[in-house]
């Protein structure tokens, strides 16, 4: 084991996963106390004024901060080694956030096609209605990053491992190019998890997180998290964030709070069966396509090797028979669960052409690999032997 490098408060991540930003109260609590009050009071008109001025570090309204939200938000900036993070209600929320507040019309933005549906859906749909200029390209192609950032650009999004396809995108290069364009590469990191990848020590400029995934991994709340440079995290995303209102509530940023306490282990038990499942599922013969990045035939495992410490916990598989083959396949299941989330203690499988990505058209389904037949399992943290037993026996009921 190497030694892991200290934090700015001297204390190494898992350390600080378990205890950064913890802030106690006159009571002395253990666990962090949830500050359930949408406001605060002033023991003076003036003491009022100068908090309004921004002058002490009074809390003022919980739209702008609370203290159980702030703990979490330390939390997540020590540990994706941060100056600063702030959170969000829900993972859609930072990511429309991360891209409303430093966008104006007129802007150039370009995104690589395999997203999230939603994500898809906000750089695709929303942005051109407020006259932002959207190209959207083949991530894994970087020729095609060199075209369309060959002008004047002021944000990328991109997703890396994708949803559900599992293509990864060199995050170096694109950040030089982004860089050259004079814009922000903005990373969804909710595959890889803050365990797994760093984008912002890969040249990413803001790094966005749906804590609903592996944050949170026992699917009890929705969160998001946006981390990003001081400039964009002042100048940009302060303002918009306090006067949007796009705000974790307290009970949801204690919840995730315990979420981060046993994210390492959680990430790493559930890489460690997913590597196990997949190796597996690669070494049977009626499975032509298995996608997983810990696999040899990773399309792109060298970059895999590069940019992540671990493969992730979900894998892509084509079940054979097409869409009814796949829905056989998962009515058959009897442990693992039909689920759009992921990340959770629980393995859930997804079918991505009938529910995440049913919005696209056959053409765009066929161009990310999501074929009638392709399935998705989130791995979570039951015995690698059971769901290999009950994914065995379902596949017997696919074709
Ligand atoms: C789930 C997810 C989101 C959206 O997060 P919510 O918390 O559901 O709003 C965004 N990006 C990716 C990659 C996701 O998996």
């Amino acid at each position: 084991m190497t030694e892991q490098a200290k934090g700015p408060n001297g204390l190494r991540p898992k350390t600080n996963l378990v205890r950064g930003g913890t802030d106690r109260s006159e009571f002395q609590e253990t666990s962090e106390a949830i500050f359930a009050t949408s406001g605060y009071i002033y023991k003076t008109a003036e003491e009022a004024e100068s908090a309004f001025q921004g002058e002490n570090a009074n809390y003022i309204y919980s739209r702008f901060s609370n203290p159980t939200v702030t703990m979490f938000e330390t939390r997540m900036a020590l540990l994706e080694g941060n100056d600063a993070c702030r959170a969000t209600a829900t993972g859609m929320a930072a990511v429309f956030a991360s891209l409303m507040c430093m966008l104006k019309a007129g802007d150039h933005v370009v995104a690589s096609r395999a997203l999230f549906g939603s994500c898809l859906y906000v750089v695709g749909d929303i942005l051109p209605r407020y006259g932002i200029e959207v190209d959207i390209v083949d991530g894994t192609d970087l020729g095609q990053w060199e075209k369309a950032l060959s002008r004047p650009t002021q944000a990328v999004f991109l997703e890396t491992p994708s949803n559900p396809g599992l293509e990864v995108i060199d995050l170096e290069s694109v950040a030089d190019l982004t860089h050259k364009a004079g814009g922000r590469l903005v990373v969804d990191n909710v595959f890889a998890s803050p365990i797994q990848q760093k984008p912002l020590t890969l040249g990413a400029d803001v790094v966005v997180y749906s804590a609903t995934k592996h944050i949170d991994g026992q699917g009890r709340v929705l969160g998001g998290a946006i981390l990003g440079d001081p400039e964009y995290m002042e100048e940009h995303l302060r303002m918009f964030l306090r006067h949007t209102g796009p705000a974790l509530s307290p009970f949801n940023a204690w919840t995730l709070l315990k979420g981060l306490e046993t994210l390492d282990i959680r990430v790493h038990a559930m890489s460690a069966t997913a590597t196990r499942v997949a190796e597996w599922m690669a070494g049977r013969d009626d499975l032509p396509r298995v996608v997983f990045p810990g696999l040899e035939s990773h399309p792109q495992r060298a970059l895999v090797d590069k940019q992540m410490s671990g493969p992730g916990t979900v894998i892509g598989f084509e079940v054979p028979g097409g869409k009814e083959g796949a829905f056989n396949f998962l009515n058959a299941l009897n442990l693992l669960d039909i689920s759009n989330n992921l990340g959770d203690a629980k393995s859930l499988v997804t079918h991505p052409a009938t529910t995440t990505h049913q919005r696209l058209s056959e053409e765009e389904r066929e161009a990310l690999g999501i074929t009638p037949g392709y399935v998705r399992i989130s791995v979570g943290l039951e015995d690698a032997d059971d769901l290999m037993e009950d994914i065995d026996q379902a596949l017997g009921h696919a074709a």
